[in-house]
């Protein structure tokens, strides 16, 4: 797909799925949270997990995660499953927005885009992802956070020559208008939740297959089968 097709299958794209933003009236500390919880499980997990925090915390700061036992918080984030895993990361980020600003992710925020990442990266257990999806959707900064949906369709609409998140961020970020990376990105995701999921995706009702590379390679194989298939059939009986 080119640069011409990508902004005219987002185009359509845009208008299918009018944009959800999640993270409305939440604090920047609970975006990054919900983003690590949101790690390798599905998005009524995630909110299950985040659901149980406020349940048991009251309140999700880093005041009251940074208080808390390991046990206690894996206990209140058990429905986001890999909770023995998440519980001490979540702590230990708490700890560093504590220590390091003030208790607050806001300020990491006001600073310039690449600085900001590269001190949500110096958090335990923040990688570029949970960095990127922070930053654009508590910081409204221009990054284009690259989850599992968005790699997905990158790939199948074969975007970026390499899988690697780095490239397929550069990628999308050189496609996409500043202003229009967090809707793209949001977008694409319920695109990838909707029809184009992992496995059948639903290319059929897909309002951009003309445009869509897997789904044309796709096509023409099917063209190429077909006739030999037929002639097959045809074939006389020697
Ligand atoms: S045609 Fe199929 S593979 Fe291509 S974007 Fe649509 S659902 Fe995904």
């Amino acid at each position: 797909m080119d640069a011409r097709a990508f902004r005219r299958t987002m185009a359509v794209l845009e208008k299918a799925y009018p944009t959800e933003d999640w993270s409305r009236g939440m604090t920047a500390f609970e975006v990054l949270v919900s983003t690590v919880l949101s790690q390798s499980t599905t998005v009524a997990n995630e909110r299950r997990g985040s659901e149980g925090l406020r349940t048991t915390f009251g309140e999700v700061t880093p005041e009251r995660l940074a208080a808390a036992q390991d046990d206690e918080i894996a206990e209140a984030i058990w429905h986001a499953g890999l909770a023995r895993q998440k519980a001490p990361r979540i702590r230990r980020i708490a700890e560093a927005v504590l220590e390091r600003w003030g208790g607050r992710v806001e300020p990491i925020l006001d600073l310039p885009t690449a600085d900001a990442r590269a001190a949500l990266m110096a958090l335990s257990g923040v990688g570029p992802k949970t960095a990127d999806v922070v930053l654009a959707m508590a910081g409204g900064h221009p990054t284009f956070p690259v989850d599992t949906h968005v790699a997905r369709v990158a790939r199948r609409w074969d975007l970026a020559r390499s899988a690697d998140y780095e490239s397929v961020r550069a990628t999308l970020q050189r496609l996409t208008p500043p202003e229009k990376r967090k809707s793209w990105h949001l977008a694409i995701i319920a695109h990838g939740r909707t029809l184009c999921k992992a496995r059948n995706p639903r290319c059929d009702e897909c309002p951009v297959r003309r445009d869509c590379d897997w789904y044309q390679r796709g096509r023409s194989r099917r063209r190429t089968d077909g006739p030999s298939r037929d002639k097959r059939l045809r074939a006389p009986r020697k």
